[in-house]
């Protein structure tokens, strides 16, 4: 089946029970027994959901892999993953990765014993070097926010896998959606999404999952799933499912708005630099082509002018865009990282890698494309 097939029939089936044809929601919190032991397969739904093997099922299919392991946030199924690892362990990461990711390498996990060091991988022939005895697993986050850096997924698993074939791999796929980019394809041992964002696209969920093709790491996250029990409900998958049905249409008009959004940008006399791979001299524009679809549908840019009352101006002046954090929805956002999600970053740090006190960015949604330049239009003349 080509993706566009599969984001509708992969892992779908009508009810046996009923014939319904679209996935019912299981809301029960056990099942019938006939007699000790003799059941349907269903013991327990922290155990067993039938809605959500649906939903992982489906994930599975549309990241190209066989196990899908969902959880009740992005975080959790990361959590998940961290789980494989044992104190003394190490994990080594991109430097620019998702705020909550951070924070939970840092803050919670280094206090068992699990240290992690955050590197670049701009260059993946100087990351065998950073390796050492103690990884265990390796952790890729592309395209990054809020900066739009781009790793070679192909290139550093290679390289992993070049110093110990027994690291584990594992890429947050969050940004791209698995309709632009599928890691297990280019190498990788696993796949994280924060459903959250696109794979749900209608900023009404919270869910995590992890998809693998490995049998040894499935069968060890789905115990951790069991055993640790962040498990989503039954209703949050079966929305997770219904708003899969129009994730390739969702993401492909996203990123066609985004693409003028960013031309748009890239001449406004306000407007000093835009962050968006698809430009032929973003740093990342080769590899984005190489291992995506299409160049993603987040734009970052700031201002020539370099005050934080100015970038105020702007973040409270659209009325399409609304201000707020996350991504991934139908509708646009604008946000500000340097006093929203990265605010806990000292600024010279921040500077270093770009992120000025006028950096914004946009989660492009699926509105009509004019609308939404005449909105940045009008709130950039309120300079
Ligand atoms: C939002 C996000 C997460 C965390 O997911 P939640 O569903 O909010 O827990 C992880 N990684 C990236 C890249 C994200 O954008």
């Amino acid at each position: 089946m080509k993706f566009e097939t599969k984001v509708i029939h992969a892992g779908i089936h009508s009810d046996p029970s009923t014939g319904a044809v679209m996935t019912p929601i299981f809301q029960t919190s056990t099942y019938e027994q006939k007699a000790p032991g003799k059941h349907k397969g269903y013991e327990y739904a922290r155990t067993q959901n039938p809605t959500r093997e649906v939903l992982q099922n489906n994930l599975a299919a549309l990241e190209n892999g066989k196990f899908g392991i969902c959880f009740s946030s992005g975080l959790a199924a990361m959590d998940a993953i961290i789980k494989l690892l044992k104190q003394g362990d190490e994990v080594v990461s991109v430097n620019d990765l998702y705020g909550g990711s951070y924070r939970l390498l840092t803050k919670v996990y280094e206090q068992f014993g699990i240290e992690s060091r955050f590197i670049s991988m701009a260059k993946p022939n100087e990351i065998g070097a950073q390796l050492n005895k103690h990884t265990k697993l390796v952790w890729i986050e592309t395209p990054t926010n809020p900066m739009l850096n781009l790793v070679d997924i192909k290139q550093v698993v290679k390289k992993v896998k070049e110093v110990n074939s027994r690291i584990i791999v594992c890429v947050d796929n969050t940004f791209a959606s698995p309709y632009l980019q599928n890691p297990l394809d280019l190498g990788a041992d696993l796949v994280l999404h924060s459903a959250t964002k696109y794979i749900n696209g209608h900023s009404d969920v919270i869910l995590g999952a992890v998809i693998t093709s490995k049998p040894k790491l499935a069968e060890k996250l789905y115990f951790i799933q069991n055993a640790t029990g962040a498990i989503p409900g039954p209703q949050d998958c079966f929305l997770t499912i219904r708003g899969i049905k129009t994730l390739h249409i969702r993401v492909e008009r996203a990123c066609k708005n985004a693409k003028k959004i960013a031309r748009f940008l890239l001449t406004h006399p306000k407007v000093n630099k835009v962050y968006y791979p698809g430009f032929k001299d973003h740093p990342g524009h080769k590899i984005a082509k190489a291992q995506m679809r299409d160049f993603g549908a987040m734009v970052s840019f700031d201002l020539k002018s370099e005050s934080f009352a100015d970038a105020k101006k702007v973040l409270s002046n659209t009325k399409i865009f609304t201000l707020a954090e996350s991504l991934g929805g139908v509708e646009s956002l604008i946000g500000h990282p340097p006093s929203m999600t990265h605010g806990s970053i000292p600024k010279e740090d921040r500077l270093k890698v770009g992120m000025t006190d006028t950096l914004m960015r946009l989660s492009v949604g699926i509105e009509n494309v004019d609308d939404l330049i005449q909105d940045l239009e009008r709130a950039l003349t309120k300079l």
